[in-house]
């Protein structure tokens, strides 16, 4: 069946392509770039600003590794001057779309292009051998601005230095919330900055800041918890003494409610610390709808939970 709707949705790409063979020619002359996740989304809304029209394919609460593309979104793939995507088989099945769009010569840039492999984390999960994702490193987000600049300024030179602009301001933003995430981090002492979450979404939040991160989901939400990591991990809890283990908003919350009934049932208690943003930021128009304050939200939810 899968099969059958990739072959439907790369016929649609490939007949689309025959009679639109440039696209360039966008509403208001502005380019027509279209983005997969909202993390994604939210840094060309800060790099393009006006100068873009930005078209998202997945919005809050939408797990990416499950997403599938609809016949709209061919559409809007189809009319796009350039896409951006997270890669590194972080939209496992949208790969195939991608990969066909390429052979018709459409611009797709997938932004982990923009990082050495060699400082990704290696990961069994993935096809791609790496964890993807790569946005909860700030350092990684910062290279990943300039990457992304680079390519606008390349294909609509006109507009350079309005991407140029834009992007320093931006690159001043996110090391100021490096800063910030640090210092509201240093109020947990060492051994308290364990983060049990649904999926292992927050292994680069790890490295970066110190955290041993442990996901009872494995890397991709493609796979399920067993019943032996909800046993082997309530054990981790409590011989741990971890406060509070938390869920996300693009996962479902039954197996951290699992993993909490496991501990309780051992006559241990283990809270829910709240709801992270993993894979999707918040609804668009509120602090969390951005990259910035859903950093900045997830870190004083963890670090208010495990104090
Ligand atoms: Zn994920």
């Amino acid at each position: 069946m899968k099969k059958i709707t990739y072959i439907i949705v790369g016929a649609v790409i490939l007949s689309l392509f025959a009679c639109k063979t440039d696209a360039k020619k966008t509403k208001n002359g502005k380019l027509n770039v279209v983005t997969t996740t909202t993390m994604i989304t939210d840094l060309l809304y800060n790099i393009g600003g006006d100068a873009i029209n930005v078209v998202g394919l997945m919005g809050s609460g939408v797990d990416p590794h499950l997403y599938k593309a609809s016949e709209g979104d061919v559409t809007k793939l189809v009319e796009a001057d350039i896409v951006f995507y997270g890669g590194l088989h972080l939209e496992g099945k949208l790969v195939e779309v991608f990969e066909k769009m390429e052979h018709t010569g459409k611009k797709t840039v997938a932004v982990s292009d923009a990082l050495d492999k060699k400082e990704l984390i290696g990961s069994e999960y993935f096809a791609s051998n790496y964890d993807p994702h790569i946005w909860f490193n700030v350092t990684f987000w910062k290279q990943i601005t300039a990457y992304v600049t680079n390519e606008l300024k390349k294909l609509d030179p006109k507009n350079a230095g309005v991407y140029e602009e834009n992007s320093k301001a931006y690159l001043e933003k996110l090391t100021k919330l490096d800063l910030d995430l640090r210092e509201t981090i240093s109020q947990l002492s060492k051994e308290k900055r364990i983060l049990v979450t649904a999926h292992d979404a927050f292994n680069y939040f790890g490295k970066s800041y110190g955290f041993n991160v442990v996901g009872l989901q494995g890397i991709s939400t493609a796979t399920e918890a067993g019943v032996q990591d909800v046993q082997e991990l309530s054990k981790f809890i409590i011989d741990n003494k971890v406060k509070a283990i938390f869920v996300e908003t693009s996962v479902p919350k039954r197996t951290i409610e699992a993993l909490q009934a496991s501990v309780q049932s051992k006559n241990h208690n283990v809270t829910i610390g709240g709801t992270l943003y993993s894979d999707a930021l918040g609804d668009k128009g509120t602090v969390e709808g951005t990259y910035l304050g859903m950093f900045k939200y997830n870190v004083t939810t963890i670090v208010n939970a495990l104090k």
